[in-house]
């Protein structure tokens, strides 16, 4: 593994002919408009370029430019590429079916997870970087390559996302400034509050259903909701519920546990001060100190007392 600089990342995937990008599951809108404009990018330079994401995109997703060419890949595929590009994801079981299928030369892996496994042949890592979409306006300016009113909507969606809109403590001056330099080709702010904060009136009715099972412990330090296997539905996004419990006073930690199936229990988890990517790593997951998620192997009640029990040490 060798950790390389924003130059030699540019001189790499300029290198590259043939190029398979590729997002973390459960993709946000950091990975893929990271992704997507850096494919829009490399493919007006002539190169062939495959996006990969193993999962189904919500419907929100869609106004993003380039994503109509984002593939699914199935069991028993293969990609051969000269280089793999890993975006936004900190480990290579976060690419799921995707390490499976793909069968590249080379992987270079850009990222800003504070928990990145050091996976790949050649890592760009920022952990102070508040979303890989700034990585990426970095490697624009360090490269003097031009963005497009398309690039930039993809890049300022990615940053929009992983800074909660510029209010999470990950926002620095530099997150602004890039930003800001997207807004000079045409990106309208609005955007995000008419594609991704909009949601569905399923996702509105699941959620009056998880409400009630909103719970405070620890002298209300922690607040978690859970939504059982019988309600869970996999076409309906749960993407804002875990920001009920955060933005509750008093509360420092909040999980949301999601009963995937009867006994797979995914984690999120936010918090204010607690170093939840240290508790998500321990489970085998990881993230962010103030943003992170992980997979328990145990029914929901089950995986809800392990989680609590880790997180009653610590806090
Ligand atoms: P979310 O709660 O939105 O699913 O994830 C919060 C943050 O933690 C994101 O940065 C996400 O990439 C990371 N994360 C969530 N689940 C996992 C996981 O299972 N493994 C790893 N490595 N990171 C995760
Ligand atoms: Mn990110």
């Amino acid at each position: 593994m060798s950790k390389i600089n924003l130059r030699t990342t540019g001189d790499l995937l300029l290198a590259a002919q043939d190029l398979v990008l590729c997002c973390h599951v459960s993709p946000d809108g950091d990975t893929l408009g990271s992704a997507l404009g850096l494919k829009l990018f490399l493919e007006s330079h002539g190169k062939k370029v495959t996006m990969l994401v193993d999962d189904k995109l919500d419907k929100s997703f869609s106004f993003l430019p380039g994503s109509a060419g984002i593939v699914c890949p199935r069991e028993g595929e293969s990609y051969p590429t000269e280089l793999l590009v890993v975006i936004d994801a900190s480990s290579w079981d976060r690419i799921g079916l995707v390490a499976d299928v793909v069968k590249p030369r080379h992987i270079l892996n850009i990222d800003h997870h504070i928990s990145n496994t050091e996976f790949a042949e050649y890592l760009y890592l920022d952990t102070k970087a508040a979303a890989v979409g700034e990585i990426m306006c970095d490697l624009f300016l360090e490269m003097g390559w031009a963005y497009t009113p398309e690039i930039a909507l993809d890049f300022y969606t990615a940053i929009s996302t992983d800074c909660g809109s510029f209010r999470y403590t990950n926002t620095t001056s530099k997150t602004m400034r890039r930003a800001g330099d997207l807004l000079d080709y045409g990106v309208n702010p609005m955007i995000i509050s008419d594609n991704l904060d909009m949601k569905t009136r399923a996702t509105a009715e699941l959620f009056a259903k998880v409400l009630p099972t909103l719970t405070f412990e620890k002298e209300g330090r922690i607040a978690y909701i859970s939504l059982s296997n019988d309600l869970y539905d996999e076409n309906v996004s749960t993407e804002p519920f875990v920001y009920y419990p955060r933005y509750t006073e008093g509360v420092d930690v909040a999980i949301f546990f999601k009963a995937v199936e009867p006994a797979v229990t995914r984690v999120s988890m936010r918090s204010s001060k607690t170093d939840v990517a240290a508790i998500a790593l321990s489970f085998g997951g990881g993230g962010h100190i103030r943003a992170a998620g992980c997979t328990i192997n145990a029914p929901l009640e089950e995986a809800r007392a392990q989680l609590l029990a880790a997180l009653g040490k610590v806090m």
